[in-house]
This record gives structure tokens, C-alpha cells and sequence, in this order.
């Protein structure tokens, strides 16, 4: 047993410049914890490149490791619920945020957020799957409880190409639902459609910053990832018992709107948060990203890096510009 990690280190200057390495340390830096995971893949949220530059609504100590996704081998084991050997994922809780996370070759964390690898993902696709997948499915879990279904009316996803986007166009697109993608990449619109897209509209279609209570409906549910007047339109536009997953806030985190949508029409915001989503229900909806729900096109959409090749794509997320999935391979 190796009693040294390699990660990405975020440090914090006297100057107060973040700085990022990637360095070895000593395995007794992590924190305690049940299981100790080699970690062979790990991916990049737009959480994770917020951790990279140490924000401080995610990094809350400095030296920090990034990383809210990790998947690998169990190499020990307090628990008798994992055996060494066995190939698991960790995805959310505090993994990455605000404790040390994937972007290392061990992680050491509780048995209760680890979950058993399940049958039909290998580790490399349940990690490009990751948080933004997870998240995705409980967002469509979220519009299903509602008892909308495919026949009830087409669905809204924002930020399409984006990493929740494209999981959610995916499995909303296979599970039979009409699906309009909201893009700002209108060279992407081939991509959406060979998802499952059935409409593809831009951006500013679905960003009314009148001051108007209620707008024509015209979904029976959405997935939101954009948050700010992107997610205050989708709610003035929703159908009568309709539903807004709303999980992200990539163009604003204000809502401005009004009660109207909500006794008028009954139209339901159903928050998400896939790292405070509990332990139980986890493997169950895992197995289904592993089964029907398992997005199209998984391998097209992943772009694999290593850690220190990770710099450019963070700078990409956090413009926007990513398509798809980012995995992090960690070791072989
Ligand atoms: P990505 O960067 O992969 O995707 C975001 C997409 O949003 C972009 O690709 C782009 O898609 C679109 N976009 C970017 N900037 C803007 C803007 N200013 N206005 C409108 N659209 C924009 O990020 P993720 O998919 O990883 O995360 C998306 C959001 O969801 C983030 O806010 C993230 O923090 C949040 N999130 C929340 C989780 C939760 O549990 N609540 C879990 C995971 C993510 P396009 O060009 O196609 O429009």
C-alpha cells in the first residue's frame, strides 16, 4: 500500500492569489473517513471549477483539493459494507466541498456516501455521468412525482449542451418525452437533436424581462439550469400543474417574479440539490442512469483530460463554453 497521493492542490497566497498545482502528499493529509477509494476517474462540474479558483461558497479552507465526483476501487475498509476491491462511486455531500475531493488518487470518506458501482457503467462512464447526470435524473424524478409524463406535454431543459443539460436532454429524450433544448450554441443544434431534441430555440426566446406576471404558457415542465429571468420566464410559461426543476444558476441566482404562476396555475418549483440529495434512495437511481435512463451518445460526449491538462477546461466551463462532459482521469 502507497502512502503518497498525487492531486491538484488550490492554495491561497499572502496576496490572496489562488494558485493551482498538481503535487504529491502524504496520505495522512485526508481527512478521516470509513473507506479509502483509489480514485481511477474523477469529472468537472462547474462546482469544481468554482473550487479550483477557491470561491468561497464552495472552498471554505485552504490547502484544498477540488473534485465533487469520484470513482474507483476500494483499497481499505472499516465498513462491512464495502470490501477492499470493490469498485464504487462517491458523487456530492461534501466530496470536493468543502472536503478534499476527487482530483487526487485517494479520497477517504463516510461508507454512507459511497455507493456500489451498478451493473452496466464502467467506472469511466459513471463518472461521465457525475454529478451533472445524477442531477439531470433527479430533476426528471422531480417532473415524474408531478405525474407529468411523456403524453402530459413537451419539457424545457436550459443550458442544453452544457453537463446537466445534456444528461437531461438525453434521458427525458429517451424515456419519450417532446423535448425543447434552450442553447446559446446554435452550432451545437445537431448534437441536441441526435440527443433527443425535438425543438431547438436560442437563449434570449426564453429570457422575457418584461415585467408581465404570467406569459403564454407553453411547457408542461422544464429543467433549469440557468436560474436568474432565464428561470422566472420558464415559470411564467409553464402549463397549468406544471413543473420547474430549477437546480442551477449559471446566468444569475435572483428570481424575479411574482406569486402569480403559483395560485394561478398551480405550477410547481421543485428545487434540486444532488450533494444534499440522502444516502438511501441513491443506489436505486443510479441503477437507472445505468439501465433506461443511461444518457445517449455517452462516449461522443466526454472529453477525457488529466489532471494536468485540466487548467483549459476550467476556464471553459467557467465561460460557458463546454459541451458535454469533462472526465478527470486520475491513475490507471
Ligand atoms: P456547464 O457549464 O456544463 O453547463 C452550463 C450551460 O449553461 C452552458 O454550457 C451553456 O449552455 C449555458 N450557459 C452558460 N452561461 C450561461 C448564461 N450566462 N446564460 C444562459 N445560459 C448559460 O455546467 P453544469 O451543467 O455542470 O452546471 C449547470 C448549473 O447547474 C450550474 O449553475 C451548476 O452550479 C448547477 N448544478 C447544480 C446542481 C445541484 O445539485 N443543484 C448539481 C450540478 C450542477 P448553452 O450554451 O447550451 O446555453
Amino acid at each position: 500500500m502507497v502512502d503518497t497521493m498525487r492531486c491538484l492542490l488550490v492554495t491561497k497566497r499572502d496576496d490572496g492569489k489562488v494558485e493551482r498545482t498538481v503535487t504529491t502528499l502524504p496520505l495522512s493529509d485526508l481527512p478521516p473517513g470509513d473507506v479509502l477509494v483509489r480514485v481511477r476517474y474523477s469529472s468537472l462540474n462547474y462546482k469544481d471549477a468554482l473550487g479550483c479558483t477557491g470561491h468561497p461558497g464552495v472552498v471554505n479552507k485552504f490547502p484544498h483539493v477540488p473534485g465533487i465526483d469520484a470513482a474507483g476501487v476500494v483499497a481499505q475498509s472499516s465498513s462491512p459494507k464495502f470490501a477492499p476491491g470493490a469498485e464504487v462511486l462517491v458523487t456530492g455531500f461534501e466530496l470536493g466541498a468543502p472536503r478534499w475531493g476527487g482530483y487526487a488518487e485517494f479520497i477517504r470518506v463516510p461508507a454512507d456516501w459511497v455507493v456500489p458501482l451498478p451493473k452496466g457503467l464502467t467506472l469511466r462512464e459513471s463518472m461521465a455521468i457525475g454529478t451533472a447526470g445524477f442531477t439531470a435524473a433527479l430533476c426528471v424524478q422531480a417532473i415524474e412525482l408531478q405525474g407529468i409524463g411523456p403524453k402530459t406535454g413537451d419539457v424545457v431543459v436550459t443550458g442544453a449542451t452544457g453537463g446537466v443539460g445534456t444528461m437531461a436532454v438525453s434521458i427525458l429524450g429517451q424515456t419519450g418525452y417532446q423535448v425543447t433544448a434552450v442553447s446559446g450554441k446554435p452550432e451545437q443544434a445537431d448534437l441536441l437533436r441526435k440527443l433527443g431534441a425535438a425543438e431547438i430555440v436560442q437563449r434570449d426566446a426564453v429570457a422575457d424581462k418584461s415585467d408581465r406576471p404570467m406569459l403564454k404558457s407553453r411547457w408542461a415542465a422544464a429543467v433549469d439550469t440557468v436560474g436568474g429571468v432565464t428561470l422566472a420566464t420558464l415559470l411564467r410559461s409553464t402549463h397549468p400543474g406544471g413543473c420547474v426543476s430549477a437546480c442551477g444558476l449559471v446566468g444569475g441566482a435572483d428570481l424575479p417574479l411574482t406569486v402569480y404562476p403559483f395560485i394561478l396555475r398551480g405550477v410547481v418549483l421543485a428545487g434540486v440539490s444532488s450533494s444534499s440529495y440522502p444516502a438511501p434512495p441513491r443506489p436505486a437511481l443510479w441503477a437507472k442512469l445505468a439501465g433506461p435512463w443511461k444518457p445517449r451518445l455517452l462516449n461522443e460526449l466526454t472529453t477525457e483530460v488529466r489532471l494536468e491538462d485540466l487548467e483549459p477546461k476550467i476556464q471553459e466551463i467557467l465561460a460557458g463554453k463546454i459541451v458535454g462532459r469533462v472526465v478527470v482521469k486520475i491513475s490507471d
